[in-house]
């Protein structure tokens, strides 16, 4: 059942509110966590699942585990004083000024990305931005827009959407800011992330893939969105490509974090 709403919800690309509706009707939520119906994400689920709590880099929000850091855990509004960074962000600065997930990549967290990036159920995306939202509405990043992560066209004409997107216009629903689909370009598909081994491979791979379409007049502080952030390396490189089109200061936010 779970799976016949999935094929049937990955091949509309745009899910009006009446095809939800009806795709409610035959298909019912099931949570993608323990199966309950009702939901694609389950309160009793949605609880279980571990959240990206401080103390954590406020630059990348790694977990931070030294003694003397664990006092720290204030909000990264505004970006973060270099003194409070985690060695690789001290070491490496990433071009965004300061990134928040609400969630580990774990768990119900991470069935839920599956379900959204790898069998089409594109309608999970709401329920994801609900958590997003709350995340932005306490962290408060002085931001305008929100820019998604562009995804290959190979990979979102294979896939019907980009699911970043579609968080991002969940998001935007939810909060108000705009959506600048069209301010970031990815040029070239790259190979799937979690194939890459280590970082500076990571970073290597997304070299040069995004460019960002300049503005005539300035467009303030963006928020990048993305599903799931595992060394930075995309944001870091999405974040490079708007800093050097004279945009910016960039933020990002994503579903979960992989620590
Ligand atoms: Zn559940
Ligand atoms: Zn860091």
């Amino acid at each position: 059942m779970s799976l016949l709403r999935r094929q049937a919800g990955g091949v509309a690309s745009v899910l009006s509110v009446a095809w939800e509706r009806t795709l409610d009707l035959v298909f019912p939520r099931r949570c993608v966590g323990c199966g309950v119906f009702g939901a694609f994400l389950c309160a009793a689920c949605l609880s279980a699942t571990p959240r990206a709590q401080p103390p954590r880099c406020p630059g990348c929000w790694m977990p931070v585990l030294s003694p003397q850091r664990l006092a720290l855990g204030e909000s990264p509004a505004g970006g973060p004083a270099a003194a409070e960074l985690c060695e690789r962000c001290r070491t490496r600065r990433p071009a965004f000024k300061a990134a928040l997930c609400p969630f580990v990549y774990a768990g119900a967290a991470r069935e839920a990305v599956h379900a959204l990036k790898y069998d089409g159920l594109s309608a999970i995306a709401a329920t994801m931005a609900e958590a997003m939202a709350v995340c932005l509405s306490e962290w408060r990043p002085p931001v305008t827009a929100l820019v998604p992560v562009p995804l290959a066209g190979r990979r979102r004409r294979s896939r019907g959407y980009n699911q970043s997107e579609l968080l991002a216009r969940e998001l935007s629903r939810l909060c108000g800011l705009p959506v600048d689909g069209g301010l970031l370009v990815r040029r070239t598909a790259t190979p799937a992330q979690a194939r890459a081994a280590d970082e500076a491979a990571r970073r290597a791979n997304v070299e040069g893939v995004f460019a960002a379409r300049p503005k005539a007049e300035p467009a303030g502080a963006l928020l990048l969105v993305d599903d799931v952030m595992t060394s930075g390396a995309t944001l870091d490189a999405c974040a490079r490509a708007l800093v050097a089109a004279g945009l910016g200061p960039v933020y990002a936010l994503s579903f979960a974090r992989e620590d």
